[in-house]
């Protein structure tokens, strides 16, 4: 089995590290990841500058890896540089912070593993559920379990499945659990500061609302202590209130 593994919070990320050592033994293992902290790019591709692959060397048997100073979702195509078969399964992580809810719309991670759904790879994100002192064994163990269940399996078309682990060490760690994305409301604040010659700047921050816990959610999963996977498939599409849609347009082109 050939293996791309990659992340969004660099290429000398512990998480990255842990996710590389725990998969080197199934199979071939290349890892492609950011020269730097690349958390919430989003799905963004890189058109407009030289995309760079340099080799690194990481403490881990791995039998290529990259850094590049490209996207997260770049790492993922970049796999198929210099003819390189692409890869059968696509794994990003384990991030340092839970991707939960809405955070899959801004969070590299998952969506280095959405592009890889969207070439029609087997993929998935991992997620711990905590930013400092971060537990990766318990994930990691979890991802070579699942990386080596998904060896001789499709997932459904277009979808990626993202994986969020409870910051615990293995034997306080519950089950898998099949969820849906739940929603987490951020209390959005933009911060106004003022620079050493009186310039402002911004800092974006604020708090998700953990309150927000709905049965099946992969938020309660995760609060639960289990272990969230949720399947994610790129279609948008709102398929309700089409007749209240279909009135506010009519008419509008005469
Ligand atoms: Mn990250």
């Amino acid at each position: 089995m050939r293996i791309l593994i990659t992340n969004d919070d660099g290429i000398y990320a512990p998480g990255l590290l842990a996710l590389a050592r725990s998969l080197a033994p199934l199979g071939e293992v290349m890892v492609i990841a950011p020269e730097r902290q690349q958390s919430a790019a989003g799905h963004g591709i890189t058109l407009h500058k030289p995309l760079r692959m340099t080799p690194v060397t990481l403490d881990a048997p791995v039998d290529e890896a990259f850094a590049t100073n490209g996207t997260p979702a770049d790492c993922t195509i970049l796999a198929a540089a210099d003819g390189r078969p692409r890869p059968d399964l696509v794994v990003a992580g384990i991030n340092a912070g839970a991707n939960l809810g809405e955070e899959v719309l801004y969070s590299g991670t998952a969506s280095a593993a959405m592009e890889g759904a969207l070439q029609g790879l087997r993929s998935f994100a991992i997620s711990v559920t905590a930013y400092e002192n971060c537990i990766f064994e318990a994930a990691a163990e979890f991802a070579a379990k699942l990386a080596a269940r998904l060896h001789g399996r499709t997932l459904p078309r277009d979808t990626f499945l993202n994986v969020n682990v409870p910051n615990l060490c293995a034997e306080d760690l519950g089950l898998p659990v099949l969820t849906r994305l739940g929603r987490r409301n951020y209390s959005n604040e933009l911060e106004r500061r003022e620079d050493p010659r009186g310039r402002s700047y911004y800092w974006f921050s604020g708090q998700p609302l953990e309150s927000d816990c709905e049965e099946g959610t992969d938020i309660c999963a995760v609060e639960a202590g289990n272990i969230s996977v949720t399947p994610v498939h790129f279609d948008m599409n709102f398929r309700g209130g089409r007749e209240e849609l279909q009135e506010l347009i009519d008419g509008l082109g005469e």
